[in-house]
């Protein structure tokens, strides 16, 4: 999969609906159809391929996406999708027919890089986003999903959500450091982390940066930057929150002059919905002391929000057993990152596995996952799967 699209330096650049995520959808077509099983592509361009159990009941669910953004690595995404199909390949190889189907996934644009808003085709499947408002969604050169889809020929005829899963289980790389730095092994995901985005402009009073005493100076920028820092301060009082500013830009942009507008943005992030609130509340009190001590207007507008998504206990236990069953060191951990599982997770009992990512490196062609940490991910899925698969 990582030759379709390779970047010559180690990486991979499949954006959804692109020719190469076409020729990464012909390809894994194909491996479907050679290990026999049935596939279905959906209004959305989700592929599903299904390997039969001998019954009929909900199928188990093992799956994540192809696409990847501009710059990216060989494993985000495909490492799921394929480990997904070996162990559909190696239940077929050793006879095996499970009580519950399997059902293998590969959801459209998971990434967001060419169209946002990213985990869409999760959210088309779950039906958070309808297929209308996603066909009309256009990348920066206007070509529109729903054009784009019929082009490359994953229109499909389905309708998305089509099945009604057992249990959802996505195994990916973890994108972080703390499985590499802290002695590799599997991360049982207990669930993904609550987000909030926003954009924050702050109104002061451009001035001659030589003439105007400090204490009449209203700088857009000395507020911003003390913002940056009671950010990198919460972080050291609230466990586990991580912050970022990611942009910032002051107005007028000159040497000599006190700019009077200062817009950035805050990217914060929480395992727990209240304590992420407490953080804003914070924040909102800090920012009532900088308005008056620079005598600045601070206004924030919010770009995105995420509750925290937990995943099901009980499958977090299966995944943590079948680690152990198999000799390999696990710890429960959190997402830091977005993914289709936390969309699923919404409708089907869903847990995740991660493996280490070398130095925590992802969305960079240097993105590495070793061959003995891809095998042990792969068989903590396939042992899972198998549990599930057999439920009553
Ligand atoms: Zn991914």
């Amino acid at each position: 999969m990582a030759r379709i699209g390779a970047t010559g330096d180690g990486g991979c650049r499949r954006l959804a609906l692109s020719d190469e995520d076409r020729q990464g959808r012909d390809r894994l077509l194909g491996w479907m159809r050679k290990i026999g099983l049935e596939v279905r592509i959906d209004k959305i361009g989700n592929m599903i391929g299904i390997y039969p159990g001998h019954t009929d009941a909900a199928p188990v669910m093992l799956g994540s996406h192809i696409d990847t953004v501009a710059s990216g690595g060989k494993y985000d995404g495909a490492l799921g999708v394929l480990a997904a199909l070996e162990t559909a390949e190696t239940l077929r190889d050793a006879g095996i027919s499970p009580r519950r189907p399997l059902a293998i996934i590969a959801f459209t644009n998971e990434e967001g890089s060419r169209f946002q808003p990213d985990i869409l085709g999760s959210c088309v499947w779950t039906g958070d986003t309808s297929l209308d408002d996603a066909y009309r969604i256009v990348d920066s050169e206007g070509k529109s999903i729903g054009d784009e889809l019929r082009r490359i020929g994953y229109l499909g005829d389905v309708e998305p959500g089509f099945l009604q899963p057992h249990a959802y289980l996505e195994l990916h790389i973890e994108q972080g450091p703390i499985l590499d730095a802290e002695g590799g092994g599997i991360g049982a995901v207990t669930g993904v982390q609550a987000l909030w985005w926003s954009e924050i402009n702050i109104e002061g009073e451009a001035n001659h940066a030589g003439t105007t005493p400090m204490h009449y100076r209203r700088s857009a920028s000395v507020a911003a930057c003390r913002l940056v820092m009671i950010a990198r301060a919460l972080t050291d009082e609230i466990d586990g929150l991580v912050a970022n500013v990611g942009r910032m830009a002051f107005d007028p942009g000159n040497v000599n002059v006190v700019p009077r507008r200062a817009t950035m943005t805050l990217d914060l992030r929480h395992p727990d919905d209240a304590t992420l609130s407490g953080a804003e509340r914070s924040l909102a009190t800090s920012i009532g002391e900088i308005e008056r001590q620079e005598r600045v207007v601070v206004e924030c507008k919010d770009l995105a929000r995420f509750a925290a998504q937990p995943f099901d206990s009980r499958i977090i236990q299966c995944v943590e057993e079948s680690a152990k069953a198999l000799d390999l060191n696990v710890r429960r951990m959190v997402s830091g990152a977005s993914h289709d599982a936390q969309i699923m997770a919404t409708v089907t009992p869903t847990a995740m596995i991660f493996v280490p990512s070398v130095k925590g490196l992802s969305h960079n062609p240097q993105e590495f996952t070793r061959d003995e940490d891809v095998v042990a991910g792969a068989n903590v899925l396939l042992t899972t799967a198998i549990r599930l698969a057999e439920e009553a």
